[in-house]
């Protein structure tokens, strides 16, 4: 755009017009490229990187446990802080790389890898999460978090928080406070002095669906029930709270002069009694039971333990369920619970991760073992990485056909046959010199060993490792012979 650039004065003293400046901790540039900022934040995390490498060798040194441990408590949050403000920045290359070359030192680091590893395999091995998904994850979340519609929620609305500048003056509210029952036989009926009207509440999650119900008991009968359908992703939380705010609602419009609601969930009332609570629902209730408190109902709270065989208790445990089951009306509440949200976001920020993994032309080796982002999380966590391993799973290790390759050794060929290389699966599947260790393996694990089956063996409980042995004696063979060579 044309424009003159402003004078401004104040109190006659000329305010300079400057390219950069830095609020709070961010770099702002005149154009909001935010590359100034990008630069130092990497900068800073590469100044921890030095020293941390300098102490932590493949065979010695900080372990894994503690790398891990730096990264994601100091370096994540130097990077991304305030991310969600530059968090479109990550969308271009030159940014992606500069985040790409502090990650992949990082990783490296805690897969006790080789130092010519891709950044996608050393991800892999090291359990994380590209920086520039992990800052559009953190984004996404901050967004969804102040209500802005996410193309991941499909439309759905988030559960918001009531804002403090909505909350009744300290002086004014209500202390909510519930008794707990073990039963209701008479002496305890006549301990706690329990008259009247009783509404019972429930909430239940199962088979992929929420309901909540509640039944109102006098004299010994139900008069009358009412169930609810809750989303799919609400939470047992949720319901239970519902039904506590349906109950409210159903004391309200009654005339009688004492209440007794009776629920099983001790959250669910224990919430009610913070002032500081600051969700939707224990609001909405709080204000009932204050508007109650202004008509005159007498309104008790009780906690009930659940199946132990008191009628209303069970019905509205029976009510819940089939409202679950049988309920096909449009649902009562919808609003997603934070936890939903965030595992929505996380997936699709994984399937994203997995597209790029599958696709990348780096990992080829380690695609092999761990072929998706899914099977590599599931399996590394059932199995710890030795050094020996990653060399295995990355094929860079001492390896003649590696060592060839990074010109460390003349002949890329094997012992066995100086024309066939020795890469990482002719060792595990072809070389004869361990045809008796792999006859063995097949003896015990009952699965012929190839490339495509490799991802089997790892998945299967039994197979995982006496295969993995097998990896570890046949590396060890190879690496050692090159060694002394
Ligand atoms: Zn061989």
């Amino acid at each position: 755009m044309k424009y003159d650039t402003p004078r401004i004065h104040m109190s006659n003293i000329q305010i300079e017009i400057v390219k950069e400046i830095k609020i709070l901790g961010l770099l702002v540039d005149e154009k909001l490229t935010f590359n100034n900022h990008i630069k130092e934040v990497c900068r800073k995390a590469t100044n921890i990187y030095k020293p941390l490498a300098r102490a932590a060798k493949i065979n010695w040194g900080l372990n894994s446990e503690t790398i891990r441990t730096i990264y994601v408590a100091v370096i994540e949050p130097i990077i991304m802080y305030a991310s969600s403000v530059w968090a479109p920045a990550t969308q271009k290359l030159m940014t992606q790389k500069q985040l790409n070359t502090v990650q992949r030192g990082f990783a490296q680091k805690i897969c006790k890898s080789y130092r010519t590893v891709s950044l996608n395999a050393a991800l892999i091995l090291a359990g994380l999460i590209p920086l520039d998904l992990r800052i559009q994850e953190a984004s996404q979340l901050f967004e969804a978090k102040r209500g802005r519609p996410q193309p991941t929620l499909k439309g759905r609305k988030m559960e918001k928080r009531v804002s403090f500048l909505n909350a009744p003056h300290p002086s004014e509210e209500v202390e909510v406070k519930f008794q707990c029952l073990e039963d209701l036989e008479p002496e305890t009926v006549a301990k706690h002095a329990i008259t009247g009207f009783r509404i019972f509440t429930d909430g239940s999650k199962m088979n992929g669906g929420v309901g909540a119900a509640l039944s109102c008991w006098e004299a010994g009968e139900e008069i009358m029930s009412k169930k609810f359908r809750l989303e799919a992703f609400c939470t047992v939380f949720q319901a239970e709270m519902y039904a506590l705010y349906q109950a409210t609602e159903v004391a309200l419009k009654t005339n009688r002069n004492t209440v007794n609601i009776l629920s099983d969930s001790r959250s669910a009332l224990e919430a009610l009694g913070s002032t500081k609570n600051s969700h939707p629902l224990v609001f909405t209730i709080r204000r009932n039971l204050s508007l109650l408190r202004e008509t005159q109902t007498i309104t008790h709270l009780f906690w009930i333990r659940a199946h132990v065989g008191v009628d209303g208790n069970e019905r509205a445990d029976f009510l819940a369920r089939e409202a679950v089951t049988k309920l096909k009306t449009k649902s009562s509440y919808d609003r997603c619970p934070i936890s939903f949200i965030k595992r929505t976001i996380r997936q699709s920020i994984l399937d994203e991760w997995g597209k790029r993994y599958k696709n990348g032309e780096t990992a080829a080796v380690t695609k092999i073992f761990l072929p998706s982002v899914e099977q590599a999380n599931k399996i590394l966590k059932k199995i710890t990485l030795s050094p020996l391993l990653t060399q295995v799973f990355t094929g860079h290790g001492g390896f003649s056909e590696y060592l060839h390759r990074f010109k460390c050794k003349d002949d890329p060929g094997c012992v066995c046959d100086e024309n066939v290389d020795e890469t990482i699966f002719h060792l595990l599947i072809d070389c004869p010199q361990h045809s008796r260790a792999l006859e063995d393996l097949h003896q015990q694990i009952h699965i012929n060993l190839c490339k495509n089956s490799i991802p089997v063996i790892l998945n299967n409980a039994s197979a995982r490792d006496p295969f993995l042995n097998y990896c570890v004696k046949v590396a060890k063979v190879a690496i050692e012979r090159n060694r002394t060579q």
